[in-house]
């Protein structure tokens, strides 16, 4: 058969399903071998001329499903654009854009007339339309020939707007200029008259001027404000072309220091001996700039580059950084960007293109069909977000990262201020290598991290609301100095809890197996886990006095608090409510950078890599509920939280100064921090991760079952948990209740398995596989969710 002849490996087929469905396939591997458990159908067409996925990238899927246990569809599903996978239900519309009729051919035309009466087509009406069965290819001609597109939400890159601001040319800059500039202008009085407004008003404001203040406060037209700049006395500037314009004077990449030329040349070093280095560098030493010299290399040994970050949402201001470098030679990968604009990422990948030399994209970027790959920089690897939870595959993108890499045989770097510890426990057993930076750019100082006690506080009646006097002060001096605060608190709403102080009784979900927590803003009570959300009763439901009251508190009301106590102030909150909005992280960031909000308050996402420089206070508001989480790597993560939320104080000129408000200063973690000793932390957790048989010394597997009835999923989980005790003995944990043991109506059970050294990781995984096997084929337990988690951490 000539189709046999032609067929390669990657290509897409359409396959019949059923009697009338008609599903995209993707050939995994072509052989003789005749199935025995089901009939083979005939392939119904083949739908590429060339294969569109690579076949180092399908054994890269096929590594993802062994290792993270699920099947190759998942990962087929999790890694390629919706467009490639043309099935019945897809919907097409017409690109509004289109107009060369002329390039159609007659089914093509047939399809793009119907479009003209009809909005929307499904591909069975297709199929209608052109009276055959085989429509896909020819959607796809009409795709590739920009006719149609497919129906789908499509998220937009943010463009923040651009607010113009102005600024009195360098060359005036100095007081004798000055003064022949102002005696020039003695004539010009009304031009004189808004030099001078200007600079009593940056004087008092020490900001950044904007254009449309210096009109209000000088009572200037545009027209006198016009003359000024084009006289070269003012200058228009943007804020966020201002970041690039910086660039301006190196035209290229920046000259590294003394000590990050050191740095670079020991991670080059450190490439000719391991496939993966560990990049430790602290926060604001550069690393971005060193990662740039290093993309650099990379892209003159005409290889592609993958640039993996934990959250792409908050993450524009590296774009824009390297994009200065790098200009069209950057493709962000994201997958909320629109199928189209994902399906030339694609093809450009896969066709070597000079357009996607560089990827910079979240988790999924590591799916991709590189087709040349030379390096892989992994930035804030400690970040949890790299690991996907929910739906399957649940992936480490850091780790999968590495396993690309290996068959690419391109080299790793981990970067980070605060290492996982099991990566840094992989330099200790010398299968990474390791480089560190521990000095700032431009010599500043690390912030000065100091502990304020608040029982002791609490005591001496020392404390306003959930403030003690100590950070009130160093919160007030910030702001007369012109100054930036970021206070930190990792719990959203106004108050976890609302108790009723007669009988105890928190209000819960109905769904969830937790409390509601209170938003005032809303005045309502809502569950962080399903959404549900009901007005805040006036009396207690379970006792009905009107006694219901608030406990504990979250980043709403730390807001409010401060608007009572600075009410000059600008404050802002950032956190999941906040940024809920389409532009809602970049909209709080942007105003946060062109200094609109003086105070920004907010949770774990203030965290992430941000690079503003004038903040010089950043505030822990309660350090002991990080500490107190019940987890084995709490510790860990609360040292990382706390130094890279200290990391984004006194970036820039001055030192920075922490105040972290906590109930326990002795605790080891927060000496630790206060002194910013990574290895003494490293030390004390593996030594605990040893003695309790946790990761990085062992591997975790989780298994969790659902099902809305109780008795079930228990049952369940009695019958697993033995199964497991079989074979894996005192290795397996449980089944329990998690903390928040029913969601969304479901409960839930969780076993977690401790895979055990002596044993070959796939030979315990294949045993856990066929104990999954029979639990299915048990008619009682069909109907239980079966989740597993392997790296579950
Ligand atoms: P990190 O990622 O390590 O926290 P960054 O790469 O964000 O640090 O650098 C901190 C700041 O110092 C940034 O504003 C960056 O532009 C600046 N910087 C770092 N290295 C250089 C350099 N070699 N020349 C000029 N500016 C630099
Ligand atoms: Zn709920």
């Amino acid at each position: 058969m000539a189709e046999a002849e032609f067929i390669q490996v990657g290509m897409r087929v359409a396959v019949p399903f059923g009697k009338t469905k008609i599903f995209t396939g993707l050939v995994f591997s072509i052989h003789q071998e005749e199935p025995t458990a089901y009939k083979a159908k005939e392939i119904h067409q083949i739908l590429d001329d060339e294969p569109i996925v690579a076949v180092r990238q399908l054994k890269h899927w096929q590594w993802i499903a062994d290792y993270y246990m699920c099947s190759l569809g998942d990962v087929l599903r999790a890694a390629i654009p919706t467009a490639f996978l043309l099935e019945s239900e897809t919907l097409v519309i017409k690109n509004e854009t289109f107009q060369q009729e002329d390039i159609l051919n007659d089914d093509e035309y047939l399809i793009y007339e119907a479009l003209q009466h009809q909005s929307v087509l499904k591909i069975q009406e297709i199929s209608k339309i052109l009276n055959k069965k085989g429509v896909l290819s020819v959607i796809n001609q009409l795709i590739d020939k920009g006719v149609v597109v497919l129906k789908e939400e499509i998220f937009q890159q943010y463009k923040p707007k651009l607010i113009k601001y102005i600024r009195l040319n360098e060359e005036y800059k100095n007081q004798e200029s000055l003064s022949q500039l102002l005696e020039n202008l003695t004539r010009a009085k009304k031009q004189r008259e808004v030099i001078l407004s200007y600079f009593s008003f940056q004087a008092q404001t020490q900001k950044p001027v904007k254009l449309k203040t210096l009109k209000e406060v000088s009572n200037a037209s545009s027209a006198i404000i016009n003359v000024l700049v084009e006289k070269d006395i003012f200058e228009v500037y943007t804020i966020q072309t201002d970041r690039i314009l910086f660039d301006k004077e190196t035209n290229g990449l920046k000259e590294l220091s003394v000590e990050q030329n050191t740095a670079l040349a020991q991670i080059d070093k450190s490439f000719k001996k391991f496939d993966v280095s560990l990049f430790h560098g602290i926060t604001s030493s550069g690393k971005t700039e060193i990662y740039a010299h290093l993309i650099q290399k990379a892209l003159d040994e005409k290889k592609q580059v993958l640039y993996l970050l934990p959250e792409i949402a908050l993450t524009t201001q590296i774009i824009s950084r390297l994009q200065v470098f790098f200009g069209d030679r950057i493709s962000v990968f994201h997958s909320k960007y629109s199928i189209n604009e994902r399906v030339e990422v694609w093809n450009n990948l896969l066709h070597t293109k000079s357009k996607a030399q560089i990827i910079l994209g979240a988790r999924s970027s590591v799916l991709l069909p590189f087709s040349n790959l030379g390096l892989i920089i992994v930035d804030e690897e400690h970040e949890t977000s790299f690991k996907q939870f929910d739906p399957s595959p649940r992936y480490h993108a850091r780790d999968a990262a590495i396993v690309l890499a290996k068959i690419h045989q391109a080299k790793v770097l981990l970067g980070s201020a605060t290492p996982s510890v099991e990566s840094f426990y992989n330099t200790q057993q010398k299968k990474y290598g390791y480089i560190k930076l521990d000095r700032r750019f431009g010599n500043v100082l690390l912030p000065e991290v100091e502990l304020v006690d608040i029982k002791e506080k609490h005591r001496k009646k020392r404390m306003n609301g959930h403030f003690s006097d100590r950070l009130l002060t160093l919160i007030q001096e910030a702001l007369e100095n012109k100054e930036q605060v970021i206070l930190f608190q990792n719990r959203r709403g106004y108050s976890p809890i609302v108790e009723c102080t007669t009988c105890g009784v928190a209000p819960q979900c109905p769904n969830c197996d937790v409390s509601l927590t209170f938003h005032k803003y809303r005045n309502e009570l809502r569950c962080h886990y399903c959404g549900y959300h009901r007005s805040l009763p006036k009396t207690c439901p379970a006792c009905e006095n009107p006694t219901l009251d608030t406990k504990g508190f979250g980043t709403e009301q730390i807001e409010i608090e401060l608007q009572g106590l600075f009410p000059e102030a600008k404050i802002g909150r950032m956190d999941l409510d906040t940024t809920r909005g389409k532009y809602g992280y970049q909209k709080i960031i942007t105003a946060f950078q062109e200094q609109e909000i003086d105070i920004l308050v907010g949770t774990q996402m203030l965290t992430k890599g941000l690079d503003f420089n004038n903040v010089t206070l950043v505030g822990v508001l309660n350090a002991d509920n990080l500490l107190n989480f019940p987890d084995f790597r709490a510790h860990e993560r609360s040292y990382q939280l706390m130094v890279q939320v200290s990391g984004r104080a006194g970036r820039a000129k001055k030192r920075g100064k922490v105040a972290i408000q906590t109930f326990n200063p002795h605790h080891q973690i927060l000496q630790q921090v206060t002194t910013n000793s990574y290895d003494e932390m490293y030390k004390d957790q593996i030594n605990e991760r040893h003695i309790f048989h946790y990761p990085p010394l062992i591997r975790l597997v989780k298994i969790t079952l659902k099902h809305k009835d109780f008795t079930k999923v228990n049952n369940a989980s009695e019958w697993l948990g033995k199964s497991l005790k079989n074979n894996f003995h005192e290795n397996v944990l449980g089944p329990t209740s998690p903390a928040v043991s029913r969601i969304r109506n479901l409960h839930i059970k969780t076993l977690l398995v401790k895979l055990p050294k002596n044993r070959s990781i796939k030979q315990s995984k294949q045993i856990i596989q066929n104990i999954k096997n029979s639990f299915q084929s048990i008619g009682e337990f069909r109907s239980v969710r079966f989740i597993v988690d392997v790296d579950n951490y």
